[in-house]
């Protein structure tokens, strides 16, 4: 027995210095660390028991066990450690030092077993036949220590078993079962040691068989199923290194895998049993944020899930989440949204700011065209009367009327660069609207042909227009708006051409024959022999506030804005603007709008009837209504001068108010035929006016018009003023002529229209 006892040592010694040999040559991973430390332990003790089975007397028996100790103390926690990592989980690194600094404490008192008593009670040397025994009677850490080893017995059975049952792989379950005899053999002559349950646990420690039977177990498992396969550790390593968190649950949703990474993200992986609910709803919060798109939060950082179910064989054995560090691009995002809204902030200052200034800039030049154009009527008048003058005072009154039609000219030039700035704010606020009807071609030709007539020719150019005649003549779309483009595109022309030819040609781009509804893309080719546009230029073309060639151009009029504008508008109505240039020829610029056809009439020959603008005609008033009534209100007694100047020759009876109040007051007392209001007053706006002369109790107006006028020309004032309940609308600087057509809208029974 004793021979079979001392080769059973042997075997395990040799073996155990094998595996930590191997585990040595395959160092790396933490398994082969703990695998080395659990044969270490192993290793010292069979070392030292052969030294036992040689004692003859109490001394040399105790030395040889205090040495055997050494490694005793820690095979519990050293194979615990190493069947954990095996089962892909790890303890907290507080867990691992509390447990080491508990067997070093241990092993001090076994050290000082002999004084002590804590460890054995008492101990006596006896020699067994051939063995050398030491019965003794347990102390205090004695049993401390067996229930120690107990629970890690239990850890090691719970982790191995579950790990058993839920792994798939079917090399790994076979390494499993290996583990799972070793450690089974273990816990068996443990008990049989403890209670000595056979008569040869009374003569030598039993558990240095199971220490032979584990060392044969992990023999067979590394080498006939790789249990340090460096590729599997090298797989571990570069998990570990990987910046994402990778996390695997099995097909019960319990967690088999998780790399570092994971751990740091989600402490509570790292807990020894992370209990299921908590898992679970880790789990939960992952497939929510993958469903809805949103972000996983934990300590503060922000991690984007994704999942990959796992098969085999066509069947789910588990999912594997892998979760990426995105807290930066949504710190960033959070930044870019944060400066968003500061820049929007800042955009709708802006916008208010134009409003206002628009205000305030319009309402002046209202008063300065308004009486610049009486200027013009008065030296009119004084020359059609046909009564001689003397020649200074002609000369005089020649002298006027030019420098009357330059201040038109100048502030008409003022009023369309504050008219392009709120056209650029209102579609950068994305309110500018398009305002659709049906219209005739012929109209919108007639209009801008006419006008691009005459500043050409004023310049000395040539302006050829050719119009496909079969075209239909009427058209739905926003007439204003392509009038606007095409305006600016045929001024730019005219402006940046100093001899040669301007060239409009309108044709569609759809065959013949039309039909009506159907849509018809118009394409409309401006052709310049002007300075051009130099070729790094072009893509700066229709930026905002972009002018080219500054030093060349400086004499030339101009924002910068008008292309912008157009290039937006055009895209409003789903058409396309291009433009094609070579430098100091010319430049073309195409632009092709979709309109829908209302009419097929055709537009026939166009090019002819091309009119030329008229220039500073002489002033007819429009019509007279020496029957009609109305109310003129606004605060700036300028303006109700110019109202009553502008239409002196209607022979309107015309009452004014300065403010709200003033004006119900008068409505009290007068029925009117209708009332010209200004919108923005102090005290009581036009609005609030106009809402209480319509409800005024005892007042005479409740069904008089009320026409608005303001300065507010920012985002859809017209609409906005309607729906207040205005019946209509008119821009400031209020036009003589627009203001009579307005009047006799408004006044027809009781107008005379003049030819
Ligand atoms: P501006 O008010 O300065 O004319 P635009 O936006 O209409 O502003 O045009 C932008 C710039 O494009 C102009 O300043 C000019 O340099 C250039 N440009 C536009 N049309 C022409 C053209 N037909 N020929 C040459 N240059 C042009």
């Amino acid at each position: 027995m004793y021979a079979f006892v001392l080769a059973v040592l042997y075997f395990t010694i040799v073996g155990l210095f094998a595996i930590s040999m191997f585990c040595l040559s395959k160092w790396g991973g933490r398994l082969q660390t703990f695998l080395f430390f659990n044969c270490v332990s192993h290793l010292v003790y069979n070392c030292a028991y052969v030294l036992i089975l040689h004692a003859k007397n109490q001394d040399t028996y105790v030395t040889a066990l205090k040495i055997g100790y050494l490694g005793r103390v820690w095979v519990g926690l050293a194979m615990t450690l190493f069947v954990a990592e095996l089962c892909g989980k790890q303890f907290p690194r507080i867990a691992k030092i509390s447990a080491g600094v508990v067997n070093m404490v241990v092993y001090l008192f076994i050290l000082n077993l002999e004084k002590t008593k804590l460890y054995y009670k008492q101990m006596e040397f006896v020699m067994n036949g051939d063995f050398p025994t030491l019965p003794h009677s347990g102390g205090l850490l004695y049993y401390f220590f067996t229930i120690l080893n107990l629970f890690y017995a239990y850890a090691c059975m719970h982790l191995i078993i579950a790990a058993f049952v839920r792994e798939k792989n079917k090399t790994a379950k076979k390494r499993n079962l290996l583990v799972l005899i070793a450690l089974t053999s273990m816990c068996l002559s443990y008990i049989i040691y403890f209670f000595k349950l056979i008569p040869l646990a009374r003569i030598f420690d039993v558990m240095i068989i199971a220490y032979a039977i584990c060392t044969a177990m992990m023999l067979i498992s590394i080498i006939k199923y790789k249990m340090l396969d460096a590729s599997s550790a090298a797989k571990n390593y570069a998990v570990d290194e990987l910046s994402e968190g990778i996390i695997v649950v099995d097909a019960d949703d319990h967690v088999s895998y998780c790399n570092n990474p994971a751990l740091r993200m989600f402490p509570q992986l790292a807990e020894n049993d992370p209990s299921y609910v908590k898992i679970h709803k880790l789990l939960d919060d992952f497939e929510f944020a993958i469903l809805s798109g949103e972000p996983v939060k934990s300590n503060g950082r922000i991690y984007t899930p994704r999942s990959k179910q796992l098969l085999e064989d066509g069947v789910r054995v588990g999912t594997l989440y892998s979760l990426s560090d995105d807290s930066d691009h949504y710190r960033y995002m959070e930044e870019l949204r944060e400066q968003k809204r500061i820049a929007d902030q800042a955009n709708r200052a802006k916008s208010r700011f134009l409003a206002n200034m628009s205000h305030e800039i319009r309402t002046p030049i209202n008063a300065v065209l308004g009486f610049n154009e009486m200027i013009a009527r008065e030296c009119d008048k004084v020359v059609s009367t046909g009564e001689p003058v003397s020649p200074a005072a002609k000369e005089a009154l020649g002298n006027i009327g030019t420098y009357s039609e330059n201040i038109g000219g100048a502030g008409n030039n003022l009023l369309s660069i504050i008219n392009s700035i709120l056209d650029l704010s209102k579609i950068e606020a994305g309110k500018m609207d398009l305002t659709e009807d049906a219209y005739l071609l012929k109209t919108l030709l007639k209009d801008i042909t006419g006008m691009t007539r005459f500043r050409a020719e004023e310049k000395g150019l040539a302006f050829v227009t050719e119009v496909e005649e079969t075209l239909p003549g009427t058209l739905y779309g926003d007439m204003v708006r392509i009038r606007q483009v095409l305006t600016n595109v045929l001024t730019n022309s005219v402006k940046y051409t100093d001899k040669g030819t301007v060239w409009l040609t309108v044709r569609a781009k759809e065959a013949k024959p039309y039909q009506e509804g159907q849509m018809l893309t118009l394409s409309f080719t401006i052709r310049d022999t002007g300075i051009g546009i130099r070729e790094e230029d072009m893509q700066k073309l229709f930026g905002s506030f972009e002018r080219l060639e500054m030093n060349r151009n400086s004499t030339i009029e101009g924002t910068g804005l008008g292309l912008a504008i157009s290039h937006q508008l055009v895209s409003m109505m789903g058409g396309t603007i291009e433009a094609q240039s070579e430098y100091g020829t010319g430049s073309t610029f195409t632009i092709h709008l979709p309109q829908k056809i209302v009419k097929c009439d055709p537009i026939g020959n166009f090019s002819a009837k091309a009119e030329k603008a008229k220039k500073n005609e002489p002033y007819h008033v429009s019509f007279t209504a020496p029957d009609a009534k109305i109310l003129a209100v606004d605060d700036t007694n300028l303006n109700l001068k110019l109202i009553k100047a502008l239409l002196r020759d209607t022979e309107l009876s015309i009452d004014t108010a300065d403010g709200g109040r003033e004006a119900l007051s008068l409505c009290m007392q007068n029925a009117y035929d209708l009332i010209l209001m200004d919108q923005r007053m102090p005290n009581m706006d036009g609005i609030e006016t106009m809402k209480q002369i319509h409800v005024q109790e005892g007042g005479q107006n409740h069904e008089t018009p009320v026409i608005c006028m303001t300065a507010d020309a920012i985002i859809g004032s017209r609409e906005r003023y309607l729906e207040e309940g205005f019946d209509d609308y008119l821009s400031k600087p209020i036009k003589a002529a627009e203001l009579e057509q307005m009047l006799i809208k408004h006044l027809r029974d009781l107008c005379h229209i003049r030819g």
